[in-house]
């Protein structure tokens, strides 16, 4: 998790307030036990003027401790939200750096990685530090104090702290264990209930919503059967272990120090004194226990995602790409991971700059599959074979240095909710005239002119028709400008007409630019103008 500390480098101020409130309110709360006692022994010998300056100071520690709880509470809250959603981002944006980890996970699970896990790691991460030195200072305190008072009684209380702790971490071990468990399962869920939701259309027209939910029903049997139940088990057996202590010492305290008071080594008021104290001391152990569980739990679901933060480094000791030449790849096998057999037969062909190059071959061949390592989309551990660019093998690459050379239009397009304007920028800048002429180029011009560049498109292009969708798409790739531009079935959706349109222009396109065309078409729409045809 050393990684993840320069996330919360921005929460140094709050870190030191909250420190700073926290210790005010344990100092003035352990002065209030101690007025209290003097009161009380006070009390006692009927000293008035004593009793009514003791009360006055009493009065006084009492407004300055419940402050010190408000801002100790304060920046606490704030160290937890602002530190969750800080670490929220930061896993986001290596997330989306880390394109080998979008790939290969499902997308309900990365979601779920996102935002679930991120919550418990950045739980321990954002306070948990502090909070425990924090509160074996307070610790420490109570038991110095509880000397003042009495050694025998701080020995035996020293003891059962001992005993507390070494059974916690033992229930904490397996309550983070059945953690780790709970939130793969968490991420399970997630993936399923996104893939339903994907699925709603069949759902509802099927009206089998019970096959659905009888399936998320065996999930969540076994996941509470895996996880769950361990977890009620162990988080239980602590918890009553720590309520049993809780309860007890104060009592042990208070009836010890009573044998004391009889045989006159300690007043009345102290053994109330050492009473509070002792209830006091339940909250640092509480705590202790708590923030020991949250490291365990947090290193723990850690595991699980530091993936993601691991490979980002790797990607900046990579060769530096240069401009296109020749790509050539030669493949004896692909094996998608837990995939019992290769994806595709044998095959080997090499593109050259300003290639108009077609991949043909039936369903099911492997036409996709060679795009997809192309574009580096899959896994390339399960690769017998080279794919090399300009002579190197692309993994030799940064990903993110390779796709400024290299752009692929997938078949289904995904739009986000925005303007047409904003689905081709997706935030960066290009002039007019490139939006235009890419708009020209895959026949949107008619359509942008009719509905305004700043026509608002729904989640996913559901208030346009599919062919518009599929344009949008290579017409935000264009605008690019890719020395390589690998197209995969992209017209599907269009009309016969709108198809020739298109490929006529996306040549002339390809003639300004100097760029080279590796695309996969059933539609015959580029084969006047391919120069090579590769079979899979
Ligand atoms: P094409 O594009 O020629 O239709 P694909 O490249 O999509 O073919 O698929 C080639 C083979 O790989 C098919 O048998 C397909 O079932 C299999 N395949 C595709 N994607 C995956 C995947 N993610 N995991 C396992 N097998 C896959």
């Amino acid at each position: 998790m050393e990684k993840l500390k320069s996330v919360y480098l921005q929460f140094r101020r709050e870190r030191c307030f909250f420190f700073l409130a926290f210790i005010g309110s344990t100092l003035t709360g352990l002065i209030l036990i101690d007025l209290l006692q003097k009161l009380i022994d006070t009390a006692m010998i009927l000293d008035v003027g004593y009793f009514k300056e003791l009360v006055l100071r009493f009065l006084v520690i009492l407004g300055i401790y419940l402050a010190a709880i408000m801002a100790d509470q304060y920046f606490l809250r704030r160290l937890i939200y602002y530190g969750e959603t800080a670490l929220k981002r930061h896993t986001f944006v290596s997330f989306v750096k880390n394109h080998k980890m979008v790939m290969e996970q499902d997308l309900g699970e990365a979601v779920s990685a996102m935002n679930n896990d991120t919550t418990i790691v950045s739980f321990w991460m954002s306070k948990g530090f502090i909070s425990i030195a924090g509160q074996f200072i307070i610790l420490l305190l109570y038991l110095l104090l509880m000397v003042r008072y009495n050694l025998v009684i701080t020995g035996i209380t020293f003891l059962i702290i001992l005993a507390v702790f070494g059974l916690s971490q033992h229930f904490g071990k397996r309550e983070a264990f059945f953690t780790g468990k709970q939130q793969g399962f968490y991420g399970k869920i997630n993936a399923y209930l996104y893939n339903c939701l994907q699925n709603f259309p069949v759902v509802s027209q099927l009206h089998n919503g019970e096959y659905f939910y009888r399936r998320l029903k065996k999930m969540h049997e076994r996941g509470e059967r895996d996880a769950i139940h361990g977890l009620s088990r162990f988080q239980a057996l602590n918890d009553a272990m720590l309520n049993f202590m809780t309860n007890t010492l104060p009592l042990l305290t208070f009836a010890t120090g009573l044998l004391f008071v009889k045989t006159g080594q300690m007043t009345t008021g102290e053994t109330i004194a050492i009473m509070l104290v002792a209830q006091k001391l339940n909250e640092p152990i509480i705590l202790i226990a708590d923030l020991i569980l949250d490291k365990k739990n947090a290193e723990g679901v850690y595991g699980r995602i530091a993936g993601v933060y691991t490979d980002m480094e790797l990607e900046t000791k990579k060769r530096e790409v240069e401009a296109f030449e020749q790509i050539h790849l030669d493949v004896a096998s692909y094996q998608y991971p837990n995939a019992g057999q290769s994806a595709l037969s044998p095959v080997a062909f090499e593109i050259e700059k300003g290639d108009m190059a077609l991949i043909q071959g039936e369903s099911g061949a492997g036409k996709s599959t060679i795009i997809k390592l192309l574009c580096r989309l899959v896994d390339l551990h399960g690769l017998h074979g080279t794919i090399e660019y300009n002579g190197y093998p692309i993994w030799d690459y940064a990903a993110k240095d390779y796709y400024r050379h290299m752009l692929q239009v997938e078949q289904e397009t995904v739009l986000i909710e925005g303007s047409i304007q904003e689905n081709l920028l997706l935030g960066d800048c290009f002039t007019q005239s490139e939006i235009d002429e890419v708009l020209w180029t895959c026949v949107l011009d008619t359509f942008s002119a009719e509905r305004g560049i700043h026509f608002l498109i729904r989640e996913n292009g559901g208030n346009i028709s599919g062919g518009e969708r599929q344009r949008i798409g290579i017409a935000r790739m264009l605008l690019r400008k890719p020395e390589v531009l690998i197209l995969d079935e992209i017209t599907s959706a269009l009309d016969e007409e709108t198809r020739q349109i298109f490929a006529g222009r996306l040549m002339t396109f390809k003639q300004k630019y100097h760029m080279t065309i590796l695309a996969i078409s059933h539609m015959n729409d580029f084969d006047t103008y391919c120069n090579k045809t590769i079979s899979t």
